[in-house]
């Protein structure tokens, strides 16, 4: 434990970045991290990465975990275990959300922090890639313990992140609310003076509090933007498309909603409750549904749908599924049961190796992950540049800019994969590694 300058005590990082693969311990198996390892290793062989690159970006740079205490409703005291992994930042600050939940483990941080790197590399904003994460079940707290966990979290990672250095956003069970605290956290630990820094330390704030109008939908957004750049490609047009989303949290209601006011229909959804379709020919109304959501926490039970089983939702024909969930959701299994022309990942990881083999084998085309929600980082940079430059922009120049970055990224992915003959994902993946290569050749490496 070392105690900084601001009087914040903080576990240092617990690797240095030429020891990193040697703290991957026996108890964090690299699953997940070694997935990406490998999707990265694909794509380097086929656009013949410099080897140096690759030998960097095959361990995180930086990697702190904290164990720390915090005050139960009842005066008890529990201990939480809460990681922050800095992957790369070549390109500029780490970046990248901080999830609560049951199954975070430093594997899955590695592998979410080596995934911003990527998806920040692919859209080109000047970021690195990072990620963060309490091991909890936040449905089992109060608000106020949520809160009193939140603040001991940021106290305890200290000076390990800042508004130039590395850049928290929400991610699973995080929110505006959990961005506020952040901030008013972080800024007490600074010198008075230094407070008006504060508010750059995280993105995905409310907008009376700093964030940026759009950031809230942006995931989402993005998701559609690239759906509606996907179809003409495959001579359809959007309204006419047929969707299915797994989750209905920030990414997939978002999704749904836009998707809904450009005429296409909803025909199944799936959650941690369970499964839902829809009885009548229209489909399933999402903003009614996201009310529904908000109010019961599910989407189990919408009046006006039927409930099915988890295999008849996957095997749903549409023209598009969007998991916007978890890691880990189209298997081999699941990805034989889809019956849809596109899988648009708005989570990160959604498609196991084994799932992917399945989907192009059965030429089902994918929006990876990297690409499809990176709307949410891109309006975190806006909000970002906001902060720093004391501006506000309105929500038209948002939408704009958003949508002209993503184009750029999906042109250049769609060119690289015809020009490699690659799938999309390994597309992706070789466009953000030579923008990383470019850079390691111009600056070298120090000393
Ligand atoms: N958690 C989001 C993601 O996985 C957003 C990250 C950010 O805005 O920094 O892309």
């Amino acid at each position: 434990m070392t105690t900084l300058a601001n009087g914040t005590a903080t576990l240092g990082p617990i690797t240095s970045p030429h020891s990193a693969s040697a703290a991957l311990r026996a108890d964090d198996q690299p699953r997940l991290f070694q997935r990406v390892r490998e999707q990265m290793d694909r794509a380097a062989e086929a656009i013949d990465l410099a080897p140096e690159v690759r030998k960097i970006l095959a361990s995180p740079a930086c990697e702190v975990s904290v164990t720390f205490p915090v005050k139960m409703d009842d005066g008890r005291i529990e201990m939480f275990s809460g990681y922050r992994v800095q992957h790369n930042n070549v390109l500029g600050p780490f970046k990248g959300g901080i999830r609560y939940h049951p199954d975070v483990s430093i594997d899955e941080v590695r592998a979410l922090a080596a995934w911003m790197t990527i998806k920040c590399a692919l859209v080109d904003v000047p970021f690195g890639g990072g990620k963060g994460g309490v091991q909890v079940d936040p449905t089992t707290l109060s608000r106020r313990e949520v809160e009193r966990m939140t603040r001991r979290f940021v106290y305890a990672l200290g000076a390990n992140i800042g508004p130039g250095y590395d850049v928290p956003a929400p991610d699973v069970n995080t929110d505006a609310r959990t961005m506020a605290w952040i901030v008013d956290t972080y800024a007490a630990t600074l010198p008075p003076q230094e407070r008006y820094r504060a508010l750059a330390v995280v993105t995905g704030k409310p907008v009376s509090a700093g964030g940026s109008v759009g950031r809230e939908k942006a995931t989402g957004q993005g998701v559609v933007d690239l759906i509606e750049m996907w179809a003409p490609d495959n001579r359809c047009k959007i309204s006419d498309l047929t969707y299915t989303v797994q989750g209905f949290g920030k990414v997939g209601s978002w999704a749904a909603r836009i998707l809904k006011d450009k005429g296409a229909k909803l025909l199944a959804v799936q959650d941690a409750t369970g499964a839902i379709r829809a009885h009548a020919a229209e489909g399933l109304d999402a903003d009614a549904l996201a009310t529904h959501v908000k109010k019961t926490g599910g989407v189990a039970g919408f009046p006006g749908a039927q409930a099915i089983s988890r295999e008849a939702f996957f095997g749903t024909e549409a023209d598009v599924f969007i998991p916007a969930a978890l890691e880990d959701q189209v298997t081999a299994e699941t990805a034989r049961l889809l019956k849809v022309r596109l899988v648009a990942e708005g989570a990160n990881g959604p498609t196991t190796t084994e799932g992917d083999a399945v989907l192009t084998e059965r030429s089902i085309a994918v929006l990876p992950d990297v690409l499809c929600n990176a709307g949410g980082v891109i309006v975190s940079y806006f909000e970002w540049l906001q902060n720093r430059g004391g501006a506000a922009w309105n929500a038209a120049e948002v939408d704009q800019r958003l949508k002209e970055i993503l184009e750029r990224a999906y042109a250049r992915t769609k060119e690289m994969a015809a020009e490699k003959s690659l799938d999309w994902r390994s597309a992706a993946y070789a466009v953000a590694l030579r923008r990383i290569e470019q850079v390691y050749a111009e600056r070298g490496i120090f000393p």
